[in-house]
């Protein structure tokens, strides 16, 4: 009798145990986030991509709740717009900078990064250049022993927090075909594209990147559907193709670019393709041309919400992991 006493005693501390256990654990993994794994499941916390308002150029910053990371730093002339807004984000320290290029307007705020912030480590796309920018931030990251790595396709980077950032491009085959003599580059489509995963919510980065690295991309089957893209070389109608379009579907579509720019950035075309408009008016003729819908298999027309820094100023998506708000710096339209 005593026994059975003891043995039901013991059941019921055992259930209440695991009840409890049950409980907390439901409470931090914050069920039906999805992702692949407890390394991506989202935890709840709030994630920040903003988008510099950096003119003509690209400076995107990622906080999340353990890391900071830069990807490109903007233009040389805008230094003192990339400083202030990384003061108003109240950056302390900057754990990993990304280089998608060595093009000016994506290494030129290098000077500010590496004079004013600890940095962790640098990345880039592994591809030499003769870039004199580029070659000068290089020797300050030797003298200042800070690590710098080379990214290619299936690369993950962690930026803490369950967020994770899969490196789709470059390739190691076109690196290696880069390492060679008389090998002619061609630096936006030697650009890293990567796209950053936390729980639900994902967003592709691009750098300046191209129809040719599109295709490719398509081709090797890389996961690019994702729900925000940064649009590819600044809205460019080189770039974002249709079929592109398709394959990424995003819900938004994010434009870097200066006010009035040289380059007529973004193209008309690629909003209408994005907003799923059929006509637009040519930049270059003013005259009302008509453009294909991008649609997927189910018929569906590809309608993303699009932004642009040199509209809207700095732009913020601020994520859960599931859901997510877009804000933007509230410019003049
Ligand atoms: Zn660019």
């Amino acid at each position: 009798m005593r026994n059975r006493i003891v043995m039901l005693i013991s059941a019921v501390m055992l259930a209440v145990t695991l009840l409890a256990g049950c409980g907390g654990g439901a409470a931090t993994t914050g069920g039906g986030a999805g992702g692949s794994g407890a390394k991506t499941a989202a935890n709840g916390s709030a994630v920040k991509i903003r988008m510099l308002d950096v003119g003509q150029g690209d400076a995107i910053l990622v906080q999340t709740p353990e890391q900071t990371v830069l990807i490109d730093t903007g233009d040389v002339d805008e230094r003192d717009k990339l400083k202030a807004e990384l003061l108003k984000a109240d950056v302390k320290k900057i754990d990993k900078v990304i280089l998608t290029h060595p093009h000016a307007d994506h290494i030129g705020g290098m000077d500010v990064v590496l004079k004013d912030y600890e940095v962790g480590a640098v990345y880039d796309n592994g591809m030499p250049s003769t870039s004199k920018l580029y070659i000068g931030y290089m020797k300050q990251l030797k003298a200042k022993k800070i690590k710098h790595e080379m990214l290619k396709a299936g690369d993950k980077l962690d930026f803490g927090s369950g967020v994770a950032f899969e490196v789709f491009y470059p390739t190691e085959a076109l690196q290696k075909r880069g390492q060679q003599k008389g090998y002619k580059h061609d630096p936006n489509n030697e650009s890293v594209v990567g796209r950053l995963v936390y729980g639900k919510f994902s967003m592709l980065f691009t750098g300046d990147a191209e129809k040719p690295v599109e295709e490719e991309m398509l081709q090797a089957n890389d996961p690019v559907k994702s729900t925000i893209l940064k649009a590819p070389h600044h809205g460019s109608s080189t770039s974002a193709t249709p079929a592109y379009l398709k394959a990424v579907w995003p819900e938004a579509v994010l434009i870097s670019c200066g006010v009035n720019n040289d380059y007529g950035h973004p193209h008309t075309d690629v909003l209408a393709r994005c907003r799923g408009e059929s006509t637009f008016v040519d930049r270059k003729t003013g005259k009302t041309k008509k453009t294909a819908l991008v649609k997927n298999e189910k018929g569906d027309v590809l309608a993303a919400k699009t932004y642009e820094t040199d509209k809207d100023g700095t732009i913020t998506v601020t994520t859960d992991g599931k859901t997510y708000q877009i804000e933007t710096g509230g410019k003049e339209k």
